[in-house]
Formats: structure tokens, C-alpha cells, sequence
């Protein structure tokens, strides 16, 4: 029999039942009553999520575009713009950036290392002249599973006064808080496959009334990604083009399952997920690229492992287990495995995983002691503090 798959890769990650079954229904026209229901209710709920009182719009596309979409729309030619890049999608900002013609700055650190907040208050203060439009920061970033200090960070932006943040929250948000209203977060990006618990296919721009302004003046050209457009139609409850109605089934439906849990709920269970994997990495003797547990991600974790190669490892995961892993991306691949913990997954997922792990740890020679790594997952997950 063929294993069937168990996805532990940060994106797409596993659907729940309930959200799935609501894409299989028959589509309904974008121009009716019924979506404009639909569309009300779920936008009220990314609000909810979001924790703000900002618009969040939906884009047919996938987290890059709505990245996209949020850097042109309220930036020009020509804009200086600082990048925060310590890992893959960092530097995918800073290119995109550069795409457009936006003079780039970028501030690096290695990767699985945190970026440190204090250079960005050195160069946000030393710019007198308040040239900066922009400063883009990852918050999770998922090629190392490092969660960058967002708070501190947006708190040196609204110090500068002029430069709008616009934030990759791709693997924080509805993973761990990205209070919007709160952090006075200008323009923040997410997509449906990973925090959502559902397909891949939608993207979504939170916008400030700030970010609103410079949207007025900014000039770069726009038809399919204009923000505006959206929003003027989101005000009816509905869409500038056909929206991929199935997927509003299944967003309204996952939204709604969030919201019974509740955020406090859904924030903690993530923390025990990567508490769980990290223990059991330990236990097992095997290196985290991010030793420092302030600086991970509760989206996902990043091994490096020195005595197997990580791509057997991973191969054979999936090949006898059916477990999906992440490979390293761009220079790491090759070093690295990834293993997701977002999404609809629960400590089966990780109990499971990890006894994989181990089982083919040992199968390709390496000395660990079976059942130590499901030990110090177990013991987290008993814990009462969660
Ligand atoms: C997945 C991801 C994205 C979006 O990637 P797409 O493939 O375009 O959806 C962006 N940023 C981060 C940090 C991600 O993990």
C-alpha cells in the first residue's frame, strides 16, 4: 500500500475536514447576495485575526503576489527602502524591491541568526532627511525558522515617522501575535496555505489608513494588484475580478473554526507544537539551527544534521513513513531539514514525526536512542502550563 502523505512542511499544510468539504461545493456567482454575505462575514474575521480595525483585503494569488501587491501600491521609483534579510524571503523582498526599481538597502545578518533591531534604529535615525518609504521586514522566517522581533523593530519605524513598515507575516500570523493596531503595523502580508489551515490560492494585504495615503501618491503602475480597487469593491462586499469562490467557502469555514478556539487557544497550541519538536530534537542530539529559543519560530523548525545527510533523511521519511519534511532552501540546501508545525496539525502530527525521525535515524546509522525524542515531546505535551 502506498503511504498516504502527512504534510510537515511550512506550506501548504493539512486542511481540516470540514474546510475542505466547503471547497467542494458548487460556486456561486461573485455579483450575488449570497457572496456578498459571505464576503462580510469573512471579512470581519480577518479583522479579527488581524487584531485591527484596518482593511484586509484578498488577492487571488499566492503570499509573494500579495507581497508584491503590498510593496507597489503605496511606494514609487526611485524610494529608498531598507530590507530586513536573514534568510530566503528576506532576500526575495529585497529583490522584488530592486525589480522595481527601489533603491535597496539591505540589512543582513546570517542566516538563523535574528536580525537585530537596533540597526535598524541606527539607520532609520541617522536618516535626517527622512528619505526612507519603507522598511520590509519578514517576520517569520521560514527558510531558518526564525521569528525576528517584530514589536521592536515596528517601534523604531513609527519613531522615523515617515517610513511605512510592510511586513511578511506569511508564518506569524494566526501562529503567534501580530497584534496590527497594536504594533502600528503599516502593511501586512499572509497567505491561505499556512496559518490559514486551508489550500494554497489566496493572499491577503492588511492596510493602515497611513499606508492609504502614500497609496494616494505612489506610482508605480497597477491593474490586476491595485489595492485601492480592492477596496473600493471590498466596501460592497465584493471583488474587482472573479474571485476563486470555492476558496471563500473554505476561508469562511476556517476562519470560523479559529475564531470558536479562540486566539489566546490558538497561539499557546502552537507554542506547544515547537516547544514539543525542539525538545525531541534535543533529546536526540541533533543540531538546531536556531539554539536560542527566543529567536524561533513557532511555524517551524530547522535542523541541520551533521552525521546524516539531510536529504536521505528526508527522502526516507517520506519514502517508508509518508512523511513530508522540508528541504533546505538556496545555500542550505542540502544542510538543513525543515520541519513544519503550522496549520492544522496537532501533537499526533508531531509524536508521529518524531518517532519516524528516529526510527530512520537509526536505520542510516545514526547512534540515537530510540524513544528519547518521543520522551521530551511527551513531556511537554503533559505539561499543565499550556
Ligand atoms: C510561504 C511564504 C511566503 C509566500 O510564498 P508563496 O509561495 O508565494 O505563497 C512568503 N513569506 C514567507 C515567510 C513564507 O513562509
Amino acid at each position: 500500500m502506498e503511504n498516504p502523505l502527512m504534510l510537515m512542511i511550512p506550506g501548504p499544510t493539512p486542511v481540516p475536514e470540514p474546510v475542505l468539504f466547503a471547497s467542494a461545493k458548487p460556486p456561486i456567482s461573485h455579483r450575488s447576495q449570497g457572496f456578498r454575505d459571505l464576503m462580510a462575514e469573512i471579512t470581519a474575521n480577518l479583522k479579527w485575526l488581524h487584531q485591527t480595525q484596518n482593511d484586509v483585503l484578498i488577492l487571488a494569488s499566492s503570499g509573494t503576489g500579495a507581497m508584491e501587491a503590498g510593496i507597489i501600491n503605496v511606494l514609487s521609483p526611485g524610494d529608498r527602502v531598507l530590507v530586513g534579510c536573514n534568510g530566503k524571503f528576506g532576500d526575495r523582498w529585497a529583490q522584488v524591491c530592486e525589480q522595481f526599481g527601489l533603491i535597496t538597502e539591505r540589512i543582513t545578518v546570517p542566516w538563523g541568526e535574528a536580525l537585530d533591531p537596533e540597526v535598524f534604529r541606527q539607520h532609520l535615525e541617522a536618516d535626517r532627511e527622512k528619505q526612507i518609504k519603507g522598511v520590509i521586514v519578514t517576520h517569520s522566517e521560514t527558510s531558518t525558522g526564525v521569528l525576528n522581533d517584530l514589536e521592536t523593530i515596528s517601534r523604531h519605524i513609527q519613531d522615523h515617522g515617515q517610513a511605512l513598515s510592510i511586513i511578511d507575516a506569511v508564518t506569524s500570523l494566526g501562529i503567534c501575535p501580530v497584534p496590527v493596531d497594536e504594533w502600528g503595523l503599516d502593511v501586512v502580508v499572509s497567505a491561505s496555505q499556512k496559518g490559514y489551515r486551508m489550500p494554497p490560492g489566496l493572499g491577503f494585504v492588511c492596510v493602515s489608513p497611513r499606508a492609504w495615503q502614500a497609496d494616494e501618491t505612489a506610482r508605480f503602475p497597477r491593474f490586476y494588484l491595485d489595492l485601492g480597487k480592492c477596496r473600493t469593491d471590498a466596501a460592497a462586499n465584493t471583488t474587482p475580478f472573479t474571485p476563486p469562490v470555492n476558496l471563500y467557502f473554505a476561508l469562511q469555514v476556517s476562519l470560523a473554526m479559529m475564531k470558536a478556539e479562540g486566539l489566546p487557544s490558538l497561539f499557546a497550541h502552537q507554542q506547544r507544537l515547537m516547544q514539543a519538536t525542539r525538545a525531541a530534537v534535543r533529546a536526540l542530539e541533533l543540531p538546531l539551527l536556531v539554539p536560542d529559543d527566543r529567536a524561533a519560530s513557532p511555524a517551524v523548525t530547522a535542523i541541520a544534521p551533521d552525521q546524516v545527510a539531510p536529504e536521505t533523511l528526508r527522502f526516507k521519511l517520506q519514502q517508508q513513513y509518508g512523511i513530508v519534511i522540508a528541504a533546505g532552501q538556496d545555500h542550505m540546501r542540502g544542510k538543513l531539514v525543515r520541519i513544519g508545525h503550522l496549520g492544522y496539525v496537532c501533537d499526533r502530527n508531531i509524536i508521529t514525526t518524531v518517532a519516524a525521525l528516529e526510527a530512520t535515524l537509526n536505520s542510516l546509522g545514526y547512534p540515537c536512542q530510540l524513544g528519547a525524542g518521543i520522551k521530551a515531546a511527551h513531556n511537554i505535551f503533559s505539561a499543565n502550563n499550556f
